[in-house]
């Protein structure tokens, strides 16, 4: 059984053992300052009154407020929620923001409700929380299953709570209300950015490069089109239900626009319909999870035939399938890393707010840019001068720097 808290805090220890880090730290670090369950009435559409189930965990503040997105799924449950806002706190110090980490859900599924009803969960939920959020104490964003339009109710019922507009205290909300251009492409062309580090480095010709691309929701899609745009050959994608595949490569917008209109991607002339495993399985240069967490596991992981797996979604490969595609030589380049945009241009948003400015697209994806790029020399120098792999080098320069902020703070 693949438990994610046991696996984040397995991961810490190792990390721990190369830092050489002392045992109260690593006692400290694996477990989380805050972690806050919350039971919620809502009032449905036929009247009848449900009760909800949501969790704020904040890991660490040590490098700045605790930042984290929240997510709505049916599956969300406390192990996963702790094990992601430790994560997060990894991936800001990568990212090199001033913020710890934190994540929430709520339990729901959201393909059940109403617009309305999801508008009276995102109310309810952040009156639940308010008092541990805030612009200097915990900013949430959104996650799998949740939108800018919910942070923009969020952002409002704080308001009313507050009594005062605090756009800061949530990102990526609608632009209206305080968000910022370029928030929706942020995780997608974050890892764009990581993937040109890395064709750079490895010395991988976008022409020649083959990628496949799982999941088509905000991330996956902008990541592919921004691939494809490149003139990278992305020769399949897959949203949850069917993968295609065309050996010369598929046109994103074409295939988007495609599924709109038929309701999905089968039938699509040129491309041959296969299934999500098939996809993964492909002979490609990098292969770019984009959908969900714990895709490769221990199961399938000797069916991987890339060369690269660029993770843009939290935790797609399990600790086992991990060791697995080490031995195999495959390399992985870590979440904490590959899907850093979304939270640095979160960042960008929130300081956006506290400083009252109004930030230009092309300001914003520049700044990206420039993190982006320092977090990956940093993190390719340290991978090179330790032999260690891609993840283990992600987590020793954001473990390190957290572990430096700790110090005379008891
Ligand atoms: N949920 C996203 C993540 O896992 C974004 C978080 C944020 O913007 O705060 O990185």
């Amino acid at each position: 059984m693949n438990d994610p808290y046991v696996t984040s805090v397995a991961q810490l220890k190792k990390i721990a053992e190369i830092l050489k880090l002392p045992a109260d730290v690593v006692e400290r670090l694996s477990v989380h300052d805050k972690f806050l369950e919350v039971h919620f009435p809502v009032t449905m559409d036929n009247g009848a009154v449900r009760m909800f189930t949501g969790y704020r965990a904040q890991h660490s503040n040590a490098r700045g407020p605790y930042k984290g997105g929240i997510r709505f799924s049916p599956f969300v449950n406390q192990s996963e929620i702790r094990a992601l806002s430790m994560w997060m706190t990894w991936k800001c110090s990568i990212a090199d923001i001033p913020f710890g980490g934190g994540k929430g859900g709520v339990i729901v599924d959201t393909k059940q409700c109403s617009s309305a009803e999801l508008e009276g969960i995102s109310r309810a939920y952040i009156r639940a929380i308010h008092a541990i959020v805030g612009p200097d104490k915990d900013v949430p964003a959104p996650d799998m299953y949740t939108t800018p339009e919910m942070m923009g109710w969020m952002a409002d019922e704080y308001a009313k709570i507050v009594g005062e507009y605090t756009p800061a205290m949530i990102t990526a909300k609608p632009i209206e209300k305080g968000g910022i251009e370029g928030r929706t492409e942020a995780t997608g062309l974050g890892g764009f950015y990581v993937l040109q580090n890395l064709a750079e480095r490895e010395r991988l010709d976008p022409k020649q490069t083959k990628v496949a691309v799982q999941g088509i929701g905000n991330v996956g899609y902008y990541i592919a089109r921004y691939a494809h745009d490149a003139g990278y050959r992305v020769i399949a994608i897959a949203d949850s239900r069917h993968a295609i595949k065309n050996d010369q490569g598929i046109d994103i917008d074409t295939a988007v626009e495609f599924k709109k209109s038929h309701g999905s991607f089968e039938g699509m002339p040129g491309a041959t319909v296969i299934s999500n495993n098939e996809l993964l399985a492909l002979p490609v240069d990098v292969l770019i999870p984009a959908a969900t967490e714990n895709v490769i596991t221990s199961e399938n992981a000797e069916t991987i035939r890339a060369k690269y797996i660029l993770e843009m979604a939290n935790g797609p490969v399990t600790d086992e399938a991990d060791a697995v595609l080490e031995r195999e030589g495959v390399v992985v380049i870590p979440d904490v890393l590959a899907n850093s945009g979304g939270v640095t241009v979160s960042y960008f948003e929130w300081y956006q707010n506290m400083h009252r400015e109004q930030w230009t697209k092309e300001k914003t994806f520049s700044e990206l840019k420039k993190k982006i790029d320092s977090a990956f020399d940093a993190i390719y120098s340290y991978k090179k001068e330790n032999s260690v792999s891609f993840r283990m080098a992600a987590y020793a320069v954001g473990v390190s720097k957290v572990v430096e902020a700790l110090k005379n703070n008891s």
